[in-house]
């Protein structure tokens, strides 16, 4: 079966493509969709050839340089596509059902959402409603036959509504706005697949991640104390463990509870 995998890890890489286009042109207001919006390079402007624009074989083939203007292309389009090709790869079923397909799909667009999140918001600081909408949908789907709505309406409204609490009254204490409106909806949108228990768990743990790493980058003079350091990264990273990586994650639980 490994043909099988073979290809989904193909039409991984040209997911992974698809979201580097998606990830540079969203919060650039870019239009997506449109055939005068071809691929080109970032620094002299020239549009890509066809086969420039082969995901990860046109990067190892150019030397990851412009074929026109010899600049260094970010090794970061290569790296996106790669992990999304893996990803692909790794979660192909072994045989196919109507179910399983559908699962395949859930899990493919799920993360790619989550890594153009993650992406957008360490660029840009904010993360488009376009992408938290689009996870919601992905979530309600697969829950609303799945679960009980004490399950994903619960979630979605302590995942919403706590962070939202504690950001106002941050606010009003210290006249700082905390957390953003991106992350806050995130965290509802995250809820509705977490259940309850789940989006406490992610809360506590991201907002635990961020105070290490903040802490890491003020100490080692990478950002100045005053800095806002995005916070949707790190959402993401502990919601990536949690729906990708279940088993790896209760074991951290239990093991962060007996101390
Ligand atoms: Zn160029």
């Amino acid at each position: 079966m490994i043909y099988l995998q073979m290809y989904s890890m193909v039409f991984g890489l040209c997911c992974g493509s698809f979201l580097n286009a998606l990830i540079y042109r969203m919060p650039r207001q870019i239009t997506i969709f449109s055939s005068r919006s071809r691929s080109q390079c970032t620094k002299c402007g020239n549009q890509l050839r066809w086969f420039d624009n082969i995901p990860l074989f046109s990067y190892i083939f150019l030397l990851g340089r412009c074929r026109n203007c010899k600049s260094f292309i970010s090794f970061r389009y290569p790296l996106v596509e790669l992990v999304i090709g893996c990803f692909a790869f790794i979660i192909t079923p072994h045989n196919l059902s109507l179910e399983r397909l559908g699962l395949y799909f859930f899990y493919l667009s799920s993360f790619s959402s989550l890594v153009a999140i993650f992406l957008i918001d360490l660029d840009f600081k904010i993360i488009p409603n376009e992408l938290n909408l689009y996870l919601g949908m992905n979530f309600l789907l697969l829950v609303v036959f799945n679960k009980p709505y004490t399950h994903w309406l619960v979630g979605a409204m302590i995942g919403f509504l706590f962070p939202l609490a504690i950001t106002y009254g941050f606010y009003l204490l210290k006249g700082q706005v905390g957390l953003g409106g991106g992350d806050i909806k995130l965290y509802g949108v995250l809820g509705l697949f977490l259940g309850p228990v789940g989006i406490i768990h992610n809360i506590f743990l991201s907002c635990f991640l961020g105070a290490i790493v903040g802490a890491l980058l003020i100490l080692f003079k990478v950002v100045k104390r005053k800095t806002p350091i995005p916070f949707g990264p790190f959402i993401v990273t502990i919601a990536v463990v949690q729906l990708y990586l279940p088993d790896v994650f209760s074991q951290v639980i239990s093991y962060l509870m007996l101390g």
